[in-house]
């Protein structure tokens, strides 16, 4: 399924004037070019202020006013994944990952299907057996005969060059392979199984994600560059070279491909890191320095809140640079949480960051002492689970019904005004109000709602709505 929505055009923000931006931080907004604690220290000598004041004091925050959006997209080079295209100023794709033992070819189609109609456009599967080898195709019989088109990408370390060798079908069948360059062999065997899996790709037309992982380093080349720091007149400090490791990695592995044969076209480029400002860091430095088309990923982003909200903040900060083709949100999913949730949290990160619409929005005030029952929370949860519910129908029914915006809101302070806002809108009765819900559509007041019906009443007015005005 390729991208269908992505509303902001490529637009040339050179690769030097984004590094510019890196190594002169006081062109960035909210940012200090003082050097904080020299500026605290300074300030504070001999003026009996406090740290926290002298700090405050310190900040050379400058105010920005700019208009209302992300900033223009970095140019890479896109790649065709199967259909699906990654770079090349595209709409950024929603990537997922299976959980599933590979080598179960029932459970992993099963779930790579239910990826795939939350939204997810490429899947990532486990390949480290011989077994899991064997059932990719199988897997892909499968979802072909589900209809599911997918394309199907394989994650490799250590035996990729072995598997990929002995299970030509399972080469065919994905339609891209990722591989990590620090374990993708070690010592003298490094160069000849990265080369097995590059002239792989080659021969069966496949795109190669080139992964570097803060977790597995390549050992050898960081080692190499500590030394060269250490002996170095003006040594960095040590995370500034590990993130350099990292990045080289990546791109002196994809030099060695495109050295080997395969085309800049068919390379995606990822460095992956679990510190949110580790990876904002790393990322700016990267598309600074290739143009290549880029996978952003904040790894092991936990569980629950934290792992939505870091993977979020690291994210969001780098989508609004333009840096980023395409995302996963790598959630650890509570027992028996869906794992399709990280798919709905990378598209709702896109749809808020207006870089692409899924699903109609519902706009919900948090409530207050001025509600007081939980009927605005339950009416809430029923807009938005029948939005995500008839999704699937509407859009194939209803093109262009993702831009559609809904209000549900607690009481008259800001129910009317945000109802307005919306494409189409309902305020609920606070304390003391009168027991009446007026409904806004376009902007305009077009009825009002009462009695015990008001949650199915409001999803009729959405449904009729959308089969008129998106037709
Ligand atoms: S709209 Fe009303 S109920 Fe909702 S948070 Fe504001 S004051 Fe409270």
């Amino acid at each position: 399924m390729a991208p269908t929505t992505g509303s902001h055009a490529c637009q040339t923000r050179s690769a030097s004037t984004i590094k510019q931006a890196i190594m002169n931080p006081s062109s960035r907004p909210g940012s200090s070019p003082v050097s904080g604690k020299a500026a605290v220290d300074s300030t504070a000598a001999g003026s009996g202020i406090g740290a926290d004041q002298a700090a405050a004091s310190a900040c050379a925050w400058q105010p920005s006013i700019a208009a209302a959006g992300p900033g223009p997209r970095r140019p890479s080079r896109a790649v065709d994944i199967a259909g699906v295209r990654v770079g090349g100023c595209a709409p950024v794709v929603v990537q997922s990952m299976t959980n599933t033992d590979t080598a179960d070819i029932a459970g992993s189609a099963r779930q790579v299907a239910e990826l795939w109609r939350a939204g997810s456009e490429l899947v990532r599967l486990t390949v480290n057996t011989a077994q899991a080898a064997a059932a990719v195709p199988r897997i892909r019989e499968r979802l072909d005969m589900m209809g599911v088109s997918v394309p199907l990408v394989g994650d490799f370390h250590y035996n990729g060059h072995q598997l990929l060798s002995a299970e030509p079908a399972c080469a065919r069948a994905l339609a891209k392979y990722r591989i990590n360059p620090g374990n993708v062999g070690f010592g003298h065997k490094r160069d000849h199984q990265f080369a097995t899996i590059i002239e792989l790709a080659i021969e069966h037309g496949k795109a190669v994600r080139i992964g570097a992982n803060w977790g597995s380093l390549d050992q050898a080349l960081a080692a190499r560059l500590m030394d060269e720091n250490a002996a170095s007149a003006q040594p960095r400090e040590a995370a500034a070279v590990l993130r350099d490791a990292l990045i080289r990695s990546a791109l002196e592995s994809a030099q060695r491909a495109e050295a080997l044969g395969l085309a800049r076209e068919r390379i995606v480029l990822s460095c992956k890191v679990s510190g949110v400002q580790e990876l904002i860091a790393v990322y700016r430095d990267l598309a600074a320095r290739s143009d290549h088309a880029l996978h952003l990923g904040l790894t092991e982003a936990g569980m629950g809140s934290k792992g939505v909200v870091a993977s979020a903040a690291a994210l969001a900060v780098l989508m609004q640079e333009g840096i980023g083709d395409t995302i996963r949100i790598s959630l650890t999913p509570r027992p028996g949480q869906s794992r399709s949730d990280e798919v709905v949290v990378a598209q709702e990160l896109l749809q808020t960051l207006g870089l692409r619409s899924f699903t109609p929005m519902v706009t919900a005030c948090p409530g207050c002492g001025r509600t007081t029952s939980s009927f605005f929370q339950e009416l809430a949860e029923q807009v938005t689970g029948h939005v995500r519910q008839k999704m699937p129908e509407w859009k194939l029914r209803h093109p262009g019904v993702e831009n559609l915006s809904l209000a549900v809101m607690g009481c008259v302070v800001n129910g009317p005004g945000e109802s307005r806002h919306a494409d189409i809108g309902i305020s609920l009765p606070g304390t003391g109000e009168a027991p009446a819900a007026p409904v806004f559509i376009d902007g305009k007041k077009a009825m009002t709602l009462r009695g015990e019906n008001i949650a199915g009443e409001f999803l009729q007015v959405i449904d009729q709505y959308i089969a008129q005005r998106y037709r």
